[in-house]
């Protein structure tokens, strides 16, 4: 289930039309969001009333206009003043009920007991034409959860946050999604003095594998309940016709899980902290930090500089997803209460996920009748990217366009085996390649035209973040937005774009991306 996926869901609108601010009331304007009441917003065992904190002298960084339409918000948000302070968390639009919820979580492996939203907070959920949608700010200030942190966001996570999730909804991968980021000179302290942003998040729902394990870990089962009530009532409805409900919903969660690595995967993301606090019960990527777009390929890679033993390296992931679908299993056990309808729940990833990575490995390579030795022809060829440390999307890139061109032009691969210090080795597996792709009995033409579709030519490299940062930290706020539309769109041209569809620069890899900021 993707952010915009859910049917939309007819409810009334909960609260006046009007906006509050320092206590006195507007006039009626843009800044009218339909807020919607929620029985969960309401209970003080899953949230907290909590006001953001204002950051002095906001001002936009980047707004994200093909999801303000789709949200069904009216295109005068940008030019608004009250919005971009409400946005920045200087003042609360009437019907919006600031709040933060509280979560626990596993990390690297290790219950680290309560932690929650520490630099986050829920403004309330919309009606939109696609559904109900969480508005949420990070960084807007400490909120009850944030422990010793200062609840802030520096431009710079906020800037990747912003395109990366952006970045997935353009190749389709389930994200959360990012409507825009305000900034401010504010400083905020980290391993140097940076300065504070806020990037508004959207989501059907925020909630985390973390919060079912919070209330079975203290014992709150009639909490635990009502939660897991509410989101099968609001995500999973077809599990209320189950004779076990929440075994039902463990194993749709465990499919929509086991469908996003397989996407990870396909498109070389690592993300970095996959505790169970940033594991969306939606399968939604979420909570964009330390994470990467791999340049050259290698299965070891580790994007994050604290995971020193490197438990979230790329190859890992949907393993990593398996053991954190162990501890939803385990939270919701009081639930569920038979062993054997849990694990066989969670045995449905052994199936799931390997089916969804044939399908999405088996499209980039134009596969569309699949074979049983498909699933060897892959994993050689991943040896070979392996070996050569070839860079991931020009790989998939030059491939489809070599088979689009194979038909009349008999050099057309000449440009993936450029791509490999060992070219015997590619000649072999082109060879093997070429006989699979005589049994699509398609034309060359429109397999590769198809693959063209589904590998994309731009994704978030680390360098571009990069660049587009170092731009609006003086102030330059032109490539963010740039990025965005072509991130997405990352299977068309672009071709005033051509340099960020090319290697990294050598500088690329001595970025040091870490969990905090
Ligand atoms: P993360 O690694 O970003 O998923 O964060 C783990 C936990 O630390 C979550 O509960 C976050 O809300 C919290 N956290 C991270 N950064 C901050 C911060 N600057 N201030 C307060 N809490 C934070
Ligand atoms: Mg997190």
């Amino acid at each position: 289930m993707g952010v915009f996926e859910n049917p939309a869901k007819k409810q009334a609108y909960g609260f006046p039309q009007t906006i509050r601010s320092m206590n006195h009331v507007l006039e009626p304007s843009c800044t009218d969001w339909p807020w919607q009441a929620s029985q969960l917003r309401c209970d003080a065992r899953f949230q907290r009333p909590c006001s953001p904190t204002p950051l002095a002298q906001p001002h936009w960084v980047a707004h994200n206009d093909v999801l303000r339409a789709a949200l069904g918000l009216p295109p005068d948000i940008w030019t608004s003043e009250r919005v971009l302070h409400a946005l920045t968390g200087n003042l609360v639009l009437s019907g919006s009920q600031p709040q933060a919820s509280v979560y626990s979580g596993h990390q690297f492996g290790v219950w680290a007991g309560q932690l929650g939203d520490g630099r986050a907070i829920s403004l309330g959920e919309i009606s939109t034409p696609h559904g109900t949608q969480d508005i949420q700010l990070k960084g807007a200030g400490p909120t009850p959860y944030s422990r010793r942190g200062d609840g802030r966001a520096v431009l710079r996570s906020s800037i990747r946050e912003f395109l990366a999730s952006e970045a997935m909804q353009g190749l389709n991968i389930p994200t959360t999604r990012a409507l825009c980021i305000s900034g401010s000179p504010t400083p905020v302290y980290r391993e140097e003095v940076e300065t504070a942003a806020v990037v508004t998040r959207v989501a059907p729902s925020f909630i985390r594998f973390g919060h079912f394990e919070h209330f079975a870990a203290h014992g709150e089962l009639d909490a635990l309940q009502d939660l897991a009530d509410h989101v099968i009532q609001q995500h999973f409805d077809q599990a209320l016709s189950e004779s076990n409900r929440y075994a039902a919903l463990l194993q749709a969660v465990v499919a929509q899980t086991a469908q996003l690595m397989a996407h990870w995967q396909s498109v070389g993301f690592c993300h970095g902290v996959m505790n169970t606090d940033n594991m969306s019960i939606l399968g939604l990527t979420l909570d964009y930090g330390p994470f990467q777009f791999m340049d050259a390929f290698d299965a070891n890679h580790i994007c994050n500089h604290s995971d020193s033993q490197g438990r979230y390296a790329y190859a890992r992931q949907p393993q990593i997803a398996n053991w954190n679908l162990y501890a939803l299993a385990q939270a919701l056990m009081p639930l569920i209460r038979s062993q054997d309808l849990a694990l066989h729940a969670l045995q449905h990833f052994q199936i799931a996920y390997p089916q969804a990575l044939d399908e999405r490995m088996g499209a980039k390579l134009g596969l569309t009748q699949p074979q049983e030795s498909d699933r060897a022809l892959m994993q050689d060829l991943m040896q070979l990217l392996q070996a050569s440390r070839v860079d991931y999307t020009i790989f998939w890139r030059r491939l489809s366009h070599s088979v689009a061109e194979s038909a009349h032009c008999r050099l057309a691969f000449e440009p993936v085996r450029d791509l490999f210090i060992q070219r015997e080795t590619w000649d072999a597996w082109q060879t093997r390649y070429l006989a699979r792709l005589d049994i699509e009995h398609r034309p060359h033409q429109a397999i590769g035209a198809g693959m063209l579709q589904v590998n994309p030519k731009f994704v978030l490299r680390n360098h571009l973040g990069e660049l587009a940062i170092r731009r609006a930290k003086s102030g330059d706020f032109a490539m963010i937005q740039d990025l965005l539309n072509v991130l997405h769109t990352p299977f068309d041209e672009h071709a005033q774009f051509e340099s960020w569809a090319g290697f990294a620069p050598e500088w690329a890899s001595s970025l040091d991306i870490s969990c905090s900021s």
